[in-house]
């Protein structure tokens, strides 16, 4: 039996940070290294000029940042395909069929485009590609005939957009030829949505609101000792909150079996009063480095040869062409417009 087909991405809107860390690439690199599965990762820069139209440099320079954030984590080329989404055209292809079978008023509802809508400020002037990304997205799925994607929640109704486009499509074109999707959510629900530094319900490039899987040491440090904690905890002789206190929200994300205890028994002291925020923090900062320390240093040694990461680019989009155009030849087949 063929293994069963995994795809992810992220946009290259700029470099990956924490959130992407613990809500998906973390998840990504334990599938991938599973071995039991076929796995396609890919840069979505059409995606990310929904957004940003006016800003192709930024999604130029990210390609190159996310492909050094992604091999930093330790997604390997030799066991992923890792590919850059404009370059197989075959997905704006499908992207077109498929826009014929849902409705605007299905794009409308979608919860997560309304809250970036929301916060991207777009007033009337939403941009169309915006809108449909959602379809897009199921392109991108359904080409490489994915069954699993590992994603955060807030991706959620993309994985059911998706779903329902697989179905109206077979039903519609009397075909078996798309695969319906599950989405994989990150099994510690927290992980699910990591919220920014600020408190802001989620970390998130276009927030600024996050730690960077690149940050030096120092700019870790900074932002970690300028989170949001309990702003009535003044004095540490002050009983302290938890909820919503970012730092111990992290502790809880990034402290490992072994660090239980201690959380534990800092929350504690925390409540009652008597321990200073900038315990917690220093506390929160060396946990985190553990995990971005050995992050940091494999990027600086792949950062050195920009030419061998971007023929890896290359290398994978060729690749996942060839895979997306069965698919389409599939689908047009389908339909009924393979006319020669
Ligand atoms: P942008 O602001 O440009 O949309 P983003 O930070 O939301 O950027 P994406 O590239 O949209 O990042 O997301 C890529 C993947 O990372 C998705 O699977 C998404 O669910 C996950 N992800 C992004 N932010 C978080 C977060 N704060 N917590 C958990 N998962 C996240
Ligand atoms: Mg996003």
């Amino acid at each position: 039996m063929s293994k069963p087909i995994i795809l992810t991405g992220d946009r290259p809107t700029g470099k990956l940070h924490l959130g992407h860390y613990v809500g998906s690439l973390k998840n990504r690199v334990a599938l991938q290294n599973e071995d039991k599965y076929k796995m396609f990762i890919f840069l979505a820069d059409q995606q990310a000029l929904t957004d940003h139209a006016k800003e192709s440099e930024k999604i130029q320079e990210s390609i190159g940042n996310v492909a050094l954030d992604y091999l930093s984590v330790g997604l390997d080329p030799n066991k992923s395909t890792i590919f850059i989404q404009s370059q197989i055209p075959e997905l704006a292809e499908l992207t077109m069929y498929y826009m014929n079978l849902v409705s605007l008023a299905r794009l409308e509802r979608n919860p997560t485009v309304k809250t970036e809508i929301a916060q991207k400020g777009f007033g009337e002037s939403i941009p169309s590609g915006f809108l449909v990304y959602p379809i897009s997205q199921a392109a991108d799925i359904t080409a490489f005939k994915a069954n699993f994607v590992p994603v955060g929640t807030d991706q959620k109704p993309m994985i059911e957009q998706t779903r329902e486009i697989v179905r109206s499509f077979n039903h519609t074109y009397s075909t078996d030829c798309l695969v319906e999707p599950q989405g994989i959510y990150p099994e510690n629900e927290g992980a699910g949505r990591l919220p920014g530094i600020d408190g802001n319900a989620k970390m998130s490039k276009s927030l600024g609101n996050g730690i960077y899987l690149s940050d030096d040491v120092d700019t870790v440090r900074k932002k970690v000792m300028s989170m949001y904690t309990d702003p009535n905890h003044i004095r540490i002789e002050d009983p302290g909150q938890i909820k919503g206190n970012m730092v111990f929200y992290y502790l809880d994300i990034f402290g490992r079996e072994e660090d239980k205890a201690n959380i534990t028994a800092m929350k504690e002291e925390y409540q009652k009063g008597g321990l200073g925020d900038v315990k917690t923090k220093r506390f929160l900062l060396e946990i985190l480095e553990r995990e971005l320390a050995p992050i940091r240093e494999r990027r600086l040694e792949y950062a050195k040869d920009m030419g061998e990461v971007f023929r890896m680019l290359e290398k994978g989009s060729q690749g996942a062409r060839a895979t997306a155009a069965q698919t389409l030849s599939q689908v047009k087949e389908a339909m009924g417009i393979n006319y020669f």
